[in-house]
């Protein structure tokens, strides 16, 4: 009997464990294929994780940023990029819309900067955010490679969790799209991750979906690397061109963006599998491209939205890539537009809940 492509998909997805093989043959399936693994992968979610989605209150902290690595709007090479910094009493009104509109969790992110500043600044914001929530609020940081004082320094004063991600496990790939210099070293990228589960944070890592010179055999080597490295979150999502960056250079090797779309579902959808009860974000992204990205993301896996809660007037200056979402809306709209959109994927938001990982919840530090 001929083994059809859809027998193959389905034998695959019966298997405990997949093979590298296997996850290049998963992402590379199309319609009636790529459906069964959406399926599946939902299966999965519902039975480990349930059908909830968790919200994190995204707070873009600041778009000064010492490193340039050739994909980002905000490199310190871009000129053009007016730059600016939230005040501490902006960042913590933030905070208190997202614990008074039970997000329960929030996320602090920003360009990299490792100065004692910036560092102390970090600290007091942790420590009156959480002492303004009794302790309660769930706080990631998203602030690039940091010593290991640092990261204690900042555990200690209330952050929970991190994401920092490797952008590509392929150290090759890694220097090609960033300069190979001692302020973007793969490996201590790959130490800060150990750091960080060292100290037990919730640890999240993840990669651009998409890039030129990325093949399904790196991609499929993400997956296997975050499964390797034992994370508690993954955030990965398309890579999009920002034109004032040298990797737009490149835009001619792109895959389209509806295939960079479909690619980057396949990967949440596999990663699901692979990995039951992490949490998986829905990459902002994924709205990029399409309007209600993030919700198709949600339905074949992703379990995390980080609604944008950053102050309307500085989002246009966040800009990583182009066609960057929700610029001009107020906080209040997103939440609004989204709870509609989860609703109507079949999840209900997990409201006033942390949403903490199963995963790291199973570790039992
Ligand atoms: N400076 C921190 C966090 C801010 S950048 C850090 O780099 O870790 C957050 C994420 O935005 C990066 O990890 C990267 O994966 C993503 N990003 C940057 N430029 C992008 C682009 N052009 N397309 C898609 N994602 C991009
Ligand atoms: Fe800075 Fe992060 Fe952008 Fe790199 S990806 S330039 S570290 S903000």
């Amino acid at each position: 009997m001929i083994d059809t492509t859809k027998d193959q998909t389905l034998r695959i997805l019966e298997k405990p464990e997949f093979s590298k093989d296997d996850i290049i043959f998963l992402l590379q399936t199309d319609f009636e294929c790529r459906n069964i693994l959406y399926r599946k992968a939902a299966e999965i979610k519902e039975k480990y994780v349930g059908k909830k989605t968790y919200f994190r209150g995204l707070i873009e902290f600041s778009n000064k940023c010492a490193k340039n690595c050739y994909y980002c709007g905000i490199r310190a090479g871009n000129k053009e990029t007016e730059r600016y910094e939230l005040d501490i009493e902006t960042i913590l009104s933030a905070v208190r819309f997202a614990w008074e509109n039970q997000y329960a969790s929030v996320v602090l992110q920003g360009g990299e900067r490792e100065d004692e500043d910036f560092v102390q600044k970090i600290t007091e914001i942790l420590q009156k955010a959480k002492s303004m929530t009794n302790g309660q609020i769930g706080i990631t940081l998203s602030l690039g490679e940091q010593t290991e004082e640092v990261y204690r320094m900042w555990k200690e004063n209330g952050a929970d969790r991190y994401l920092l991600r490797i952008e590509s496990s392929n150290r090759d790939l890694y220097y090609k799209i960033h300069p190979n210099d001692k302020f973007h070293n793969f490996d201590r990228r790959i130490d800060c991750l150990k750091i960080l589960k060292k100290l037990e944070y919730q640890v999240g890592t993840g990669v651009m979906i998409g890039l030129p010179f990325q093949t399904y055999e790196i991609l499929a080597d993400d997956l296997l690397f975050f499964k390797a490295i034992d994370v508690d979150m993954v955030g990965m999502g398309p890579y999009i061109v920002h034109e004032n960056t040298p990797l737009a250079e490149f835009e001619n090797l792109l895959l389209s963006t509806e295939e960079r779309f479909n690619l980057s579902l396949k990967m949440t959808a596999i990663l699901r599998i692979l990995m039951k009860d992490i949490n998986i974000a829905a990459a902002t992204a994924l709205q990029a491209i399409d309007p209600v990205g993030r919700e198709k993301a949600i339905k074949v896996g992703a379990n995390i939205i980080m609604p944008n809660i950053t102050p309307s007037e500085n989002r246009k200056n966040y800009l990583l890539y182009q066609n960057k979402p929700c610029i001009d809306e107020g906080a209040d709209d997103c939440t609004t537009c989204l709870e509609a959109r989860i609703n109507i994927s079949g999840d209900e938001i997990g409201y006033g809940e942390r949403g903490d990982a199963i995963h790291y919840k199973n570790k039992n530090f």
